[in-house]
């Protein structure tokens, strides 16, 4: 008899329990989803080891091969990094 085709579940975006808006294009990096959240939970922000207050609006930055691996950033403390990185590229 006729077997449906069980489909596995779909690892697209996980519907996260905050507001979040697309982050602006200078925030953007490849291989990174960048979102602009707030949340209910303080984070600490890799950037500067400070916290992240709740309901402060900042980005949570999901490598696109790890998604486990987020991380929560202060806006600026991302920018900062954006810049840093994107003035060393690793040279092949
Ligand atoms: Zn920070």
């Amino acid at each position: 008899m006729p077997r449906k085709n069980r489909r596995a579940p779909d690892e697209g975006p996980q519907p996260l329990r905050m507001p979040q808006s697309a982050a602006p294009v200078s925030a953007m990096v490849p291989g990174f989803d960048v979102r602009r959240v707030s949340g209910d939970k303080p984070y600490v922000c890799p950037g500067c080891d400070l916290e992240i207050r709740a309901s402060t609006w900042h980005y949570v930055v999901v490598p696109q091969e790890a998604p486990d691996d987020r991380r929560h950033w202060h806006q600026r403390c991302w920018e900062i990094e954006l810049n840093r990185t994107r003035g060393r590229r690793r040279d092949p």
